[in-house]
């Protein structure tokens, strides 16, 4: 795909990304969006995320998003999808339903493309590695676009630990720092880099942690209480899923934290035996193989029976 030939002649663009916006859905969004701006001087661009995280702030462009999902523009010339399919597009699904055309980026295999034009390449490592082949014109790439480009791929591989990290991964990271931000710094502020009542939830979290089925799941709970307590947003629970999942003979971790009443947000990784994906598909999630997620309802026992179920019959038909 070649972004510019599908904006060709759109006067209102606008970009969306996932509720609870990650690393990969920031970078992502607003480096097609500083490039857009560039390469499409004619059209008028638009970014509707919820606000991004404290910690991706050093992002050129942040104070021009939508957070509040208003626009004066009625019906978009062309509405790109970020890093989600069209459901978890938040305030931003009704300018992708009304827009005259509609693009569909993204990296999950859970995403059967809900674009008019899609480009889903599970394989790939984030939506952001995926921006920078979609940006033809490499020449407009400037320190901004790349910093944005590179948060995003850091983030959703690990700092290129993970087993989606791919040659094409790095060969894209190896240009991108070839702009000259301060990529350690970088990834220091933005991924290792914890505030005192984070590492204060991740201890509580690990020592309240539970490990069954043998060994080979460990399952940990934040609830409504303990996040009122230390006046915790969701972002600050971001990592203790895969500190959970580093446990030896671990396959499976499983975090959760309570949204509603009887209402968990879910998020699941395995170490490569547990397809996690499809366990959170089947409960109306989705993901990758090794990291997904899914909300459910119901209490923290009821999750974890049923999850685990899941998870014991997929390890049963391999062992
Ligand atoms: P996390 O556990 O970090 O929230 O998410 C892990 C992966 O699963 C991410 O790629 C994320 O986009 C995806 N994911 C998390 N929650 C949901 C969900 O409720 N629905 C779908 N379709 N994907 C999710
Ligand atoms: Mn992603």
């Amino acid at each position: 795909m070649n972004i510019c030939e599908e904006a060709k002649g759109a006067a209102a663009i606008g970009i969306g990304g996932h509720v609870r916006p990650d690393g990969d859905c920031v970078g992502s969004a607003m480096g097609l969006y500083l490039y857009l701006k560039k390469a499409c001087p004619e059209s008028r661009v638009q970014v509707f995320l919820e606000k991004p995280a404290e910690i991706f702030s050093c992002i050129a462009g942040l104070d021009e998003i939508h957070a509040d999902f208003a626009t004066d523009v009625e019906a978009f010339d062309l509405f790109i999808a970020l890093d989600t399919s069209k459901e978890r597009l938040g305030g931003a699904e009704k300018y992708f339903d009304e827009a005259k055309k509609t693009v569909n980026i993204d990296h999950h295999i859970s995403n059967k493309g809900s674009g008019d034009v899609n480009y889903i390449m599970p394989k790939a490592s984030s939506t952001s590695e995926l921006i920078y082949n979609v940006i033809e014109d490499k020449a407009l790439i400037d320190e901004e676009i790349a910093k944005a480009l590179y948060i995003g791929m850091m983030h959703d591989t690990g700092v290129f630990q993970y087993s989606n990290t791919s040659p094409d991964t790095l060969k894209t990271a190896a240009e991108l720092i070839s702009y000259g931000f301060d990529f350690s710094r970088l990834i220091d502020e933005t991924f290792y880099e914890k505030t005192y009542v984070q590492n204060q939830i991740l201890g509580r979290a690990l020592l309240e942690s539970l490990l069954f089925m043998d060994g080979r799941c460990v399952v940990s709970m934040v609830d409504k209480k303990t996040m009122d307590f230390y006046r915790a947003v969701p972002a600050d629970l971001d990592g203790i899923v895969n500190q959970l999942r580093n446990t030896r003979g671990v396959e499976c971790a499983i975090f959760m934290y309570q949204t509603n009443v009887l209402e968990y947000k879910v998020s699941l990784r395995s170490n490569g035996k547990v397809d996690v994906a499809k366990v959170a598909e089947f409960f109306g999630g989705g993901g990758h193989m090794r990291a997904a997620g899914v909300t459910m309802p119901g209490t923290f026992h009821d999750i974890v029976n049923n999850l685990s179920g899941r998870i014991a019959e997929q390890l049963r038909e391999k062992e």
